[in-house]
């Protein structure tokens, strides 16, 4: 059987891969182009998917909520819990935890942020440590959940929030909305990838012998890049000299009775753990150096590190931190793993699927691609990736630890964009953000203080108010948040109301 392009029919778009990314961008095709498209999705359950993925970042919600998705349905659907935020353990030295919250820190006073203030504070005394000024903190803390705006809603901020979940049961919420809004679902395997006179892909041919053209495919095929890398030579931009981790072991383990609403990061000697709890079972990894760490010892370290029995043997996965040249390239946009790959201490993949998404749907072609269209595609993509790495090396560069593989992120070079952000809040305590930038200036503000990166001065205008009322006004939102937080649900009762699972 072929199926081709055919230029007076509407326009065809082939999804190659069914993880996380190919059905992201299915839903939202079949949600958005519902006329003058047809949209296939080819994945092969034979090679699967990588299985991972299960913590995010508040963007989500735009993503689920473009589709229409009942928030309670889609966490019932995935097993899914709530995420305030994540717990840094141990990551500036042994013994010392921060949280990287969602959500504002303080209230920003007329023209200074919030920060300025406390950091003034500090120098005084007066000052507490800045997850007293966060409501998702104190409530993560807590393990407290609330939605919706704060009962003090003129004073507090709202909670926002995203989600842990599995990521196999999302693909599969996804794939029954996309379904049963045309997309059509093919399973099989590509086995031979043409390409036209131009150098376009013109046609897949699969393992039983049929024959799929398209005026655009997107490569969702993970690690593979079947069309991106291994038909198109793309080439990638290696960044293993900065995030120097390159494999990972996972594993479930039983649920905890710690049902915390935020993932935790633990160092360790030449990498960190992850901690995930889901309704039905709580995901753990381990992420090293393969350089300092056999995986023998990652092993055991990552089965030491357990708060429940393994549900699993471990699995290991290997990696490259780094990014495709070109994300678009000819007809062909990599969508996900098959982009690029960075490591997931912030929870940033599916956000950067989300994005690549959003963007391509801004930047759409018709049935003739220009290349100025492509040329922006990846100029937007290049700078998000170039931040969020800049933001995860901030992370290993600015720590105490002794081990050989901590010292070696700490004196390694760091690129130029981040090296600049550093002056600039080692100074006065500025913080920049383009407007493109994923990580707001509120997240910047608790990963420089939580690995004790302290600037030496701060904004004059914070001198202008008496020391005496600048403690008081730290208090009272302490005290605020911590009201709040009282009255709230635990996360386990909030999701047995709501959303747990059947
Ligand atoms: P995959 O899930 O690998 O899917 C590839 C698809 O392509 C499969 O369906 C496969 O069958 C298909 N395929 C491949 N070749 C062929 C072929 N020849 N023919 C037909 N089909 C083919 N992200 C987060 O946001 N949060 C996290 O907490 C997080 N943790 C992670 C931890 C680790 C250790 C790793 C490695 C990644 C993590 N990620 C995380 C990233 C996240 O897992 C991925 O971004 C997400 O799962 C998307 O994967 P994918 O769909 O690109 O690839």
């Amino acid at each position: 059987m072929a199926t081709l392009s055919d230029p007076t029919g509407p326009i065809r778009i082939v999804i190659v891969g069914g993880g996380t990314a190919g059905w992201m961008a299915a839903a939202t095709f079949a949600r958005f182009l519902e006329t003058g498209f047809e949209i296939d999705l080819i994945e092969s359950e034979e090679i699967g998917t990588v299985g991972v993925g299960e913590a995010t970042i508040p963007q989500i919600r735009l993503f689920n909520d473009a589709l229409g998705l009942d928030e309670d349905a889609f966490l019932r659907a995935t097993q899914g819990t709530y995420k305030l935020g994540i717990e840094f353990v141990d990551w500036l030295r042994a013994g010392h935890r921060y949280m990287h919250a969602f959500g504002a820190v303080g209230r920003d006073v007329g023209l200074l942020p919030f920060h300025q203030y406390w950091l003034r504070a500090q120098k005084l005394g007066s000052a507490r440590d800045l997850a007293a000024y966060s409501l998702n903190n104190q409530a993560a803390l807590a393990g407290r959940m609330q939605r919706g705006p704060a009962r003090t809603a003129r004073v507090l901020p709202d909670m926002p929030s995203a989600f842990h979940f599995d990521a196999g049961l999302y693909a599969r919420h996804l794939r029954r909305y996309s379904e049963t809004r045309g997309v059509t679902r093919i399973e099989g395997k590509v086995v031979r990838v043409d390409q036209d006179e131009r150098g376009d892909i013109s046609t897949l041919l699969l393992e039983d012998g049929t024959t799929l053209g398209a005026d655009l495919f997107i490569d969702c095929t993970g690690f593979r890049g079947l069309l991106i890398e291994q038909t198109l030579k793309t080439g990638y931009d290696d960044w293993t000299h900065w995030l120097p981790a390159d494999r990972a072991i996972a594993v479930p383990s039983e649920r905890s009775t710690a049902f915390t609403p935020y993932t935790r990061s633990t160092a360790k000697a030449a990498g960190w753990q992850w901690r995930i709890p889901l309704q039905h079972r709580t995901g753990n990894g381990l992420v090293y150096s393969s350089a300092h760490l056999s995986d023998d010892e990652a092993t055991a370290t990552l089965l030491a590190g357990l708060d429940g029995e393994a549900l699993a043997d471990p699995r290991p996965i290997q990696f490259r931190t780094g990014k495709r040249r070109q994300m678009w390239n000819r007809n062909v946009v990599a969508i996900g793993l098959s982009g690029g790959f960075m490591e997931p201490l912030e929870s940033t993949s599916i956000h950067m699927i989300q994005s690549a998404i959003a963007r391509l749907m801004k930047l759409l072609p018709g049935r003739t691609i220009a290349q100025a269209d492509r040329d922006e595609f990846n100029r937007q993509s290049d700078f998000e990736y170039e931040r969020i790495r800049d933001f995860i090396i901030l992370h290993y560069h600015a720590n105490d630890r002794s081990e050989p593989f901590w010292q070696m992120c700490r004196e390694a070079t760091l690129p130029e964009t981040l090296a600049a952000k550093i002056d600039l809040w080692r100074g006065n305590g500025h913080i920049t953000r383009e407007h493109e930038e994923l990580f707001t200036e509120v997240g910047w503000l608790q990963v420089f203080a939580g690995q004790g990166v302290i600037p030496a001065g701060h904004h004059p205008l914070a001198d202008a108010i008496p020391a005496a009322d600048l403690a008081e006004f730290l208090d009272t939102i302490d005290q605020l948040n911590a009201r709040e937080v009282a009255q709230m649900p635990s996360h386990a009762d909030f999701i047995a109301r709501h959303c747990a699972a059947p």
